[in-house]
């Protein structure tokens, strides 16, 4: 069936609702080659202005679901389960979170992205370990997620291709931070991974696509209905992102961060967002809540999530060194320098600048394509809320050069606000959508 694109722009354009066989049609025709980037952005920006429906939102994610192949996972004896995060700064939450899930016995296929802008990628971090392999195929990743119950892997070409196209062409077309949008983006890719159950980590403030609880509520409704609708046990957990969640943001930090929570050596934020996740795809799976909770302290506290960190990095080529003395194997960086704030009260801090510092210093990329450093990045070691003192570092740079860790300083000075008032520690989840109890 052909269409008049420039007649669909149009309806959408003056308000108008789409027809799931229209956004279909539009899809095909873009990748195609029957429509141009300008007419799909055209497109896209009167959508995020008029606002796409529910019923939109899930005909493009099936639309974007159908670009590519799905992965079966019907094989697995077990639950298979999937945790996604929206993006976020020092969000190290999926190399704790895998882990304990595989030893509470769900099977983990993860397929995961390269960090962009200001946020970090699983596959950067897991590569700062001498030797990880995410290349694996889908079958390699059935085979080895049948034996231990966990694989990460690159999402591959054929995943959702439509929304690879769509993803870029948002991204400089200011058309990413839309709920529809970026529910159907990440809603294809979740549904075509394969796992029953998903889990959906929405982030909340300075550092996340959705500043407002409000307006991550809705993203978070908007995924839980589309993959609700698939026929997947969907729910969603909105978690703070007003600052880094866990005490490093940079690749081989993060590894070394994610290996003193589940060694039960670091019990502080990024272990309890972690055990909040954790639970909660364990709740999705039919275990009741408290007995979800207990599992996953169980885990952390008997080094089980650990020893499955050690058989996921062995799976993958990787140097299991770096579970029992990370810095003995994992690439440090030359010049490592402390960074002391203002003594007052720690009044706020910009996630996303602190990202993006972090990117600069070779820790992120603002391109797809471009190589990262995995040995740089920032050690967060205070919260809103702490009282900051003299002598007592901040924040602690590591840098390729001093250059770079001078660059680094100044921009901690404009991201971390200090004060004389005092300013409540600010809370980890705030709220939950799609579970059977609130
Ligand atoms: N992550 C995605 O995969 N897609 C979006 O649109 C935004 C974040």
């Amino acid at each position: 069936m052909t269409r008049d694109v420039v007649e669909l722009i149009g309806h959408k354009r003056d308000g108008g609702e789409l027809a799931p066989d229209e956004l279909q049609w539009l899809v095909d025709a873009y990748l195609h080659e029957d429509m141009d980037d300008a007419q799909m952005a055209a497109f896209l920006m009167a959508g995020v202005i008029r606002g796409f429906s529910d019923d939109e939102a899930t005909a493009l994610t099936q639309a974007l679901l159908r670009s590519g192949s799905q992965v079966d996972l019907s094989s697995l004896a077990g639950p298979t389960v999937d945790k996604h995060s929206t993006g976020g700064v020092g969000d190290t939450t999926t190399l704790v979170v895998g882990p304990i899930l595989a030893a509470a016995g769900a099977q983990v296929a993860k397929l995961s992205g390269r960090g962009l802008g200001h946020t970090g990628g699983t596959l950067d971090k897991l590569e700062s370990i001498p030797g990880f392999r995410v290349d694996l195929t889908p079958d390699e990743v059935r085979e080895q997620v049948g034996r231990i119950g966990l694989a990460v892997a690159a999402a591959g070409p054929d995943l959702a291709p439509a929304d690879k196209r769509l993803y870029a062409l948002r991204d400089v077309t200011g058309t990413v931070a839309d709920s529809a949008l970026i529910a159907s983006s990440v809603m294809s890719k979740k549904l075509a991974g394969g796992a029953e159950h998903i889990l959906l980590d929405v982030k909340v403030g300075s550092g996340a696509f959705m500043a407002e609880t409000a307006t991550a509520r809705r993203l978070a409704e908007r995924c839980v209905a589309i993959g609700t609708s698939q026929g997947r046990r969907t729910a969603a957990v909105l978690t703070q992102m007003s600052e880094p969640l866990g005490p490093a943001i940079g690749n081989a930090l993060e590894v070394a961060a994610a290996v003193a929570v589940l060694a039960g050596r670091d019990r502080g934020p990024l272990r309890r967002c972690s055990e909040v996740l954790a639970s909660a795809v364990l709740e999705l799976t039919g275990t009741d809540a408290e007995a979800a909770t207990r599992t996953v302290s169980e885990i952390l506290d008997s080094g089980a999530g650990l020893e499955k960190f050690r058989e996921l990095i062995q799976a993958q080529g990787g140097l299991t060194a770096a579970v029992d003395n990370p810095w003995a194997v994992l690439p440090a960086a030359p010049v490592v320098e402390d960074w002391y704030g203002q003594p007052g009260t720690l009044v706020s801090m910009d996630a996303r600048a602190l990202g993006a510092t972090a990117g600069r210093l070779g820790a992120g990329r603002s391109r797809q394509g471009q190589s990262v450093d995995p040995a740089v990045g920032l050690e967060i070691l205070a919260r809103v809320g702490d009282e900051v003192v003299s002598g007592r570092p901040v924040a602690r740079i590591h840098a390729a050069d001093g250059a770079a860790a001078r660059d680094a300083a100044a921009s901690l000075q404009r991201a971390i606000v200090t004060g004389n008032r005092s300013v409540e520690a600010l809370p980890l989840v705030l709220g939950r959508v799609g579970f059977d109890s609130g």
